[in-house]
């Protein structure tokens, strides 16, 4: 069993787990694109890189959210099969991202889940079990060959009335990396950035060495941790079945949703942790090798390079693939080697 020394202590315990010594430097931490962001930008944390950092957080939401009022993307889901919609590069870059991530899942990662998304209300006030004949009605409208992009004029296109885009698998990794980019300008050495568990940790810590990041135990209650990856200027992003879910009659369902057959993927995962480099990516996989399962999932992420993947299943054991730095620390799980 791994001990975590006592006078280190767990900091921003949604999702994915930071592990780390409380050195005098608080994170600062906001409701924004609907979780709890908390940023640490330790002895070079100036005020005016917060505010720079929230700010662009907030300008991502404002511009991808499906929740909040007057959004560009809000606006492309208006005009399904009816015209183009212009959007701003941001948005044209994360839909961009998103169908090549449809296209290397073969559809299991699909950002016109949103019919589906709105018809279970998972995460919402009113989450609720749909009939068969509902989830029937609106599968067709899940598809993302349906989306058309046009470079040139940055416009987004949906091709039939009643399709609706959701960013929500890959739209905190985005905001990540351009947190990234705001620390990069500023010359910040060292620095956390936790979008509600979608971590990313850049440089190393003072001491000179890795950042520890806890992989959530997906049975348990929030912040306890069944290992650790201990990383440096990377990302460490989680897509798992206790994130947002609901019951009812007894069955637990939750959020990521099988773009096939409607209902939430059922394929004896728990949780699909990716480490990888940049967070759009880790976001866009771990939900994407989710969906697919371990074979597939697993085939996914080999293919390409530099991406480490740590897959947590019902019966508690844990499989490895590629480069993750993974240390178990919960005995109750244990790691198969295939
Ligand atoms: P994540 O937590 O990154 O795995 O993203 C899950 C969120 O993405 C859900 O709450 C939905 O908004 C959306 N989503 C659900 N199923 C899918 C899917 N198969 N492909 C893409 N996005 C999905
Ligand atoms: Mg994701």
């Amino acid at each position: 069993m791994l001990k975590v020394p006592l006078f280190c202590a767990l900091i921003a315990l949604t999702g994915t787990t930071l592990v780390g010594c409380r050195e005098g430097f608080p994170s600062q931490s906001e409701f924004v694109l609907g979780t709890v962001c908390a940023v640490n930008l330790y002895e070079q944390g100036r005020n005016e890189v917060y505010h720079e950092i929230f700010d662009r957080l907030r300008e991502i939401e404002g511009r991808m959210s499906v929740t909040l009022p007057g959004t560009e993307l809000g606006n492309i889901n208006a005009n399904a099969g009816i015209e183009p919609v212009a959007v701003h590069p941001d948005v044209f870059e994360v839909i961009e991202l998103a169908v090549l991530y449809a296209e290397l899942s073969g559809g299991a990662f699909d950002p016109t889940v949103g019919p589906l998304v709105s018809l279970w209300g998972i995460g919402g006030d009113h989450p609720r079990l749909p009939s068969q004949e509902e989830i029937e009605a609106v599968l067709p409208l899940v598809n993302w060959r349906d989306i058309e992009l046009d470079r040139e004029r940055l416009t987004v296109f949906l091709k039939k009335p009643g399709m609706a885009l959701d960013l929500g698998a890959i739209a905190k990794g985005y905001a990540a990396d351009e947190a990234w980019r705001i620390l990069k300008k500023n010359r910040i050495q060292r620095a956390l950035i936790d979008l509600g568990g979608n971590i990313l940790v850049y440089g190393e810590k003072r001491d000179g060495s890795p950042w520890r990041v806890g992989i959530q135990d997906p049975l348990d209650s929030r912040g306890a941790y069944i290992g650790i990856v201990e990383i440096r200027d990377q990302t460490v992003v989680t897509s798992g079945v206790y994130e947002r879910f609901f019951e009812t009659g007894g069955t637990r369902y939750h959020h990521i949703l099988s773009p096939d057959y409607g209902y939430p993927v059922r394929n004896g995962l728990l949780s699909v942790s990716i480490v990888t480099s940049r967070s759009v990516d880790a976001d866009a996989l771990s939900t994407s090798a989710f969906v697919l399962g371990y074979e597939r999932g697993k085939a996914l992420v080999e293919s390409l390079e530099g991406v480490g993947a740590v897959f947590v299943f019902e019966d508690k054991s844990i499989r490895l693939s590629g480069e993750t730095g993974f240390i178990l620390s919960d005995e109750s799980y244990r790691i198969l080697s295939d």
